[in-house]
């Protein structure tokens, strides 16, 4: 069985495919949504989903978030006295929605198609691709996550052919993707957007006008105040998707702190955010030789855009209203499920070639000489641009520079800046080149990028023909076989917390950060009723557990209805 997976920075998703169309897999507490969050055990445990998420609060110092955001940097995460890289923080993830899915389907699941930012580059995908296979699941297939989103859209309407504007605004990633169906193809005509701006900035802007209104500073905190203080401006945050004015509480040194905000203060609080996205949407509609008005159909993506403000900043940006009438926050994983589906032509579902582009430019270093004849160095010169529908093959030719020059080195680099040393370094060639003046040899460098992201280098000295090859599959930063047989290798010797045991633990782990929150007599009932739910749990009497978890849930629910 195959499924589709958005695995997205604050929370993923996995879907199957059904004669009926895509349909999201519910996670082991029947929720749609897990969060992508993963924390440590004191006894060893690993924990993802919801109850790592209660306990970014109470063992933040065990707990990991947001590691999307560093997939293929390397970057070590300590959870207790393990440490983990993101991809393997993101393999515990994806684990966790396989395991949900075998129990869902009832079969198991061995493969995934994975969707990722269409602003990734090349080594963040394949470490989305790594995770997966660190997961125990065969990917072969990435998506882009507005791709993914355009082939829900697509799927749900059957145009025969139609223009679409995704904007997409995740925790954390924002990205505006310009697609175009026509005669079952969809092709990507445009991506841009910026890998540090979401829904995450619209909490901080809350929880930064409520520390502001209650005389406070960030410094007056400590970092487990701060992570309630942000729980609960990311709650009050979402209220706004109900009503015009919020009020927000947080539980403060013995007191409920709280602010009463309408949206216009804050919209206008959020005004500098909000003119962030417009870049991205201007520049993929430049990069795709497309005006505002060729665009039929703008399709909102990712849970941030449920905010009522968003919504309107698009409405106004387009002066129309945008669709959302399959959820922003599925409809990545609807789309990468049926695009599981379309790998293996599933016969339900109309056959849909995709094409794709190049989300970045490809390019090498060059010297140019200016006006006065002094070679500047380290310019950088683009060879594949952005947005180039791949598979694509380009040359650029350059010279030698000085008398005698005895090689040339090739560097090839990925990004958009023209200073090349500020570009992604992905690898380099060192040509031999004859005798000869200044600028008489000359080289022709040509990229090839290929469907499944490989770039090939292949250079060719003029004077002689002479040609060598380098083929770019490893990137610096992503993990090499070895690193990723190590990985798997130390995986094994963890103990992954049970599912069949994701309700009573969540339970536990709700009542620990509850008691942590509060004070007095609520305070002491919590511990009462955790005291008498562990020694419940401890006689293994199956009804009565049920019936001590029943009545704890609903005291946690009394709890968090009144504000405490
Ligand atoms: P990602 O793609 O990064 O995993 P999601 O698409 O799940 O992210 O979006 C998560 C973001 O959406 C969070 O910042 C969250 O606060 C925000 N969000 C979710 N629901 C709402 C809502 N009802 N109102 C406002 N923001 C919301
Ligand atoms: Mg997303």
């Amino acid at each position: 069985m195959i499924i589709g997976i958005d695995l997205g920075t604050t929370n993923s998703l996995a879907a199957y495919f059904t004669e009926e169309g895509p349909r999201i897999i519910p996670n082991s507490f029947g929720e749609n949504l897990t969060p992508s969050v993963v924390s440590a055990g004191e006894d060893g445990e690993i924990y993802v989903g919801k109850i790592a998420w209660e306990r970014r609060i109470t063992s933040g110092e065990r707990t990991a978030a947001v590691f999307k955001r560093h997939m293929g940097a390397k970057k070590e995460y300590n959870l207790g006295d393990r440490t983990f890289l993101p991809e393997e923080l993101s393999s515990f993830v994806i684990r966790k929605l396989k395991e949900d899915a075998e129990a869902f389907l009832g079969e198991k699941v061995d493969e995934a198609v994975i969707s990722t930012p269409a602003y990734f580059n090349d080594t963040q995908r394949r470490a989305v691709k790594t995770a997966g296979e660190l997961a125990g699941l065969k990917v072969e297939r990435i998506v882009n996550e507005p791709t993914a989103a355009a082939i829900a859209y697509g799927l749900h309407e059957r145009p025969t052919a139609a223009r679409y504007l995704i904007f997409d605004l995740g925790g954390g990633t924002f990205d505006i993707s310009i697609l175009e169906y026509n005669a079952n193809v969809m092709e990507v005509r445009a991506v841009a957007g910026d890998n540090f701006l979401g829904g995450e900035d619209f909490t901080e802007a809350m929880a930064a006008m409520f520390l502001y209104k209650n005389n406070l500073t960030d410094a007056d905190l400590s970092p487990r105040e701060r992570a309630i203080l942000h729980k609960c401006a990311e709650t009050a945050k979402k209220e706004f998707t109900a009503g015009r004015t919020v009020t927000m509480t947080y539980p403060h040194n013995g007191e409920t702190l709280d602010m009463t905000i309408s949206i216009d203060e804050f919209e206008k609080h959020c005004l500098f955010i909000l003119n962030k996205l417009r870049a991205p949407v201007v520049r993929a509609l430049t990069d795709a030789s497309l005006k505002l008005a060729d665009i039929d159909a703008v399709v909102l993506v990712g849970g941030a855009t449920k905010l009522p403000i968003i919504r309107n900043f698009v409405s106004k940006l387009f002066g129309r209203l945008p669709a959302s009438h399959i959820n922003p926050d599925e409809v990545v994983a609807l789309g990468a499920a049926a695009s599981a589906a379309l790998k293996e032509r599933n016969h339900s579902i109309k056959e849909l070639v995709l094409t794709d582009v190049c989300p970045f430019t490809l390019g090498t270093s060059v010297s140019v000489s200016s006006a006065k004849g002094v070679y500047q160095s380290g310019v950088y010169c683009p060879i594949i641009e952005r947005n180039t529908v791949i598979p694509a093959s380009r040359v650029s030719r350059v010279y030698t520079l000085y008398d005698n020059q005895q090689s040339v080195r090739v560097e090839v680099l990925q990004g958009e800046s023209r200073k090349a040393r500020e570009n992604l370094f992905l690898g380099e060639l060192l040509i031999r080149v004859p005798p000869a003046p200044a600028g008489n040899e000359a080289l022709d460098i040509r990229y090839t990028y290929n469907v499944n992201g490989i770039l090939e280098v292949e250079v060719t000295t003029l004077s002689n023909g002479k040609t060598e090859k380098l083929i770019i599959e490893k990137n610096p930063g992503a993990m090499t076989e070895d690193e990723i047989r190590q990985s798997l290798e130390g995986l094994q010797t963890l103990k992954i917390h049970p599912r069949e045991k994701d309700e009573h633990r969540y339970l536990l782990e709700k009542g620990e950060r509850l008691y942590q929150e509060l004070l007095g007599a609520a305070r002491n009932e919590v511990s009462s009723l955790l005291v008498s739910f562990e020694a419940t749990l401890e006689r293994q009497n199956p009804d009565e557990i049920d019936e001590a978890a029943a009545e704890l849930k609903s005291f946690f629910q009394m709890l968090e209805d009144e504000d405490y």
